[in-house]
């Protein structure tokens, strides 16, 4: 029997976080995806990397894969035996052609499913601070096309829409603005009708504009609204004047590159989304743990972790080989950050020492200065192959015995150079960060950029590097959120 199938996805607006946790589930074990332009770059990238993407993307009036075509592909990947998920922006059958691209399935006796998704209409609407209904001021909300069938001129009855005096939701319908705004005029409706347009909406580059019906051509024009854009006409888009949450989240418009380690990066990732950021993830280093590993923990007295990429390593070793955490009976374990604590914590172990700062050499001066180390004392280091200086210079300084026993590699990941003027931000949770980036980009390119660094070593490196720097006040990625939002809205207010 073939298993093929076809699944209708509907991806919601393009904020991934809308998605149905259907559309979730049926992305991630898709093995083929048929998507067009309306789905955004967060939700593409998770599906996975094996599955085979054809792109159908279609621009209003322009269609590069034919509506025939498009169905044509469905059934014949489907016939392959494959799952094939065809996503969708918003809702698959609001004026998504869903419709349409079932009949061919159903001639063919493809089997399928459909997943709905939340239509931008209202999603974008929302994330506007317009509800599309409100008692108050209507009892109707109406989707409209300004798109006519194949391209051709749409035929709205605006004479209709005035009487029916609800919330009226223009799609398709930027190009088309002059007729609408016109059509509405004509049709007897209020000059200071309240009207808003949401472009981009739920993406962290959303624009919303607030205007009235006599002025809805000026200020798109003006404003040079692109499409996908909403159109929204009613008493109800006088409202997001009070309900626009969006676009007064703390990191609204600021663009935010991610240089961690891509496996760790999303926890980073998810608070500057939550904040209304929008993170770049351009991951300049990964670590690569040594194998054969064999440290002397038995000769030391104090055995410290300086990341946790560290702890990893070594665990998965130690747990390959059949031990676990017993051999630090005895031992006094160190870590150096709240991130690398937790690692341990994690296999049992609760860290004796953290240091008040992010970094090696403060560990070092902090652990002689409460007594945990001394001259009788030996430390092994498990730590990254050329680890930093800093920390076995200040071992020496106070006599302290010790070995620095590498446990994994940090490797630098080549990039295409970026555009500077898309970035207001860096960040760097550590130093190898900052090196991995600079080796990304010609010299000089990153000079004055704001970066936000964990760790005073960071911090030093990175304004060494001729960035504007700023140190979060903990070793954690809430922290360095917690700094953005510090930062920009001081920037904003100075901005006023
Ligand atoms: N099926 C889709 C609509 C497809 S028609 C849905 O349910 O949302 C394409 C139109 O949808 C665009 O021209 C625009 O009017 C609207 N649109 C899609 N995504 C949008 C977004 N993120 N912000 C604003 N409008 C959007």
């Amino acid at each position: 029997m073939n298993r093929g199938e076809v699944i209708l996805v509907g991806a919601g607006p393009g904020d991934k976080e809308l998605l149905t946790l259907a559309a979730l589930k049926a992305i991630e074990s898709a093995e083929v995806v048929v998507y067009d332009r309306l789905v955004s770059k967060e939700i593409m990238d998770l599906i996975p990397k094996e599955a085979k993407l054809i792109n159908v993307g279609k621009n209003v009036g322009d269609h590069p894969v034919p509506q025939e075509r498009i169905s044509e592909i469905l059934v014949e990947e489907a016939k392959e035996g494959r799952k094939v998920v065809r996503l969708k922006g918003g809702d698959p059958f609001l004026f998504g052609r869903g419709g349409e691209e079932l009949e061919l399935l159903v001639e063919n006796s493809v089997k399928f499913r459909v997943i709905p998704g939340i239509t931008s209409s209202i999603g974008a609407a929302t994330y506007g601070g317009i509800p599309v209904t409100h008692r108050d001021y209507c009892s109707s909300v109406h989707m409209i096309t300004g798109q006519g069938k194949r391209g051709t001129q749409p035929n709205i009855n605006f004479g209709a829409l005035k009487e029916l005096d609800g919330t009226l939701i223009f799609m398709m319908s930027v190009g088309k603005i002059q007729y609408i705004a016109n059509g509405l005029l004509d049709a007897g409706m209020d000059p200071n009708m309240p009207c808003g347009i949401v472009e981009n909406g739920t993406r962290s580059n959303q624009r919303k504009v607030i205007s009235t019906l006599e002025n809805l051509e000026r200020d798109v024009k003006s404003k040079d609204i692109k499409s996908p854009a909403l159109i929204i006409v009613g008493r109800v888009a006088k409202l997001s004047n009070d309900f626009d949450w969006f676009s007064k989240l703390p990191l609204k418009n600021q663009n935010i590159l991610v240089t961690q380690p891509q496996a760790k990066a999303s926890k980073l990732a998810e608070a500057i989304k939550e904040a209304g950021g929008n993170p770049v993830l351009y991951p300049v280093i990964k670590t690569e743990p040594i194998r054969p590993i064999n440290p002397p923990i038995r000769e030391h007295d104090v055995i410290a972790f300086t990341s946790s990429a560290g702890v990893q390593s070594f665990f998965d070793d130690l747990m390959e080989k059949g031990m676990d955490s017993r051999v630090f009976a005895n031992k006094i374990v160190a870590a150096v950050g709240s991130q690398t604590a937790k690692a341990m914590a994690s296999y049992g172990i609760v860290a004796d020492f953290v240091p008040s700062t992010f970094d090696g050499e403060t560990m070092v001066k902090e652990m002689v200065k409460n007594g945990v180390i001394s001259e009788s004392k030996s430390v092994l280091l498990l730590r990254a192959e050329m680890g930093s200086r800093e920390t076995v210079e200040a071992l020496e300084e106070a006599g302290v015995k010790y070995c620095d026993y590498p446990v994994y590699r940090t490797e630098y990941i080549s990039h295409e150079p970026l555009e500077s003027d898309d970035i207001d931000w860096i960040t760097f949770t550590s130093k190898s960060c900052v090196t991995g980036l600079l080796k990304t980009q010609s010299e000089g390119f990153l000079k004055g950029m704001k970066a936000i660094c964990i760790g005073r070593q960071t911090e030093e490196l990175a304004k060494d590097a001729g960035f504007e720097t700023y140190i979060s006040d903990v070793a954690t990625v809430n922290s360095i959120v917690d700094k953005l939002k510090e930062l920009a809205s001081e920037n904003s207010s100075e901005g006023k």
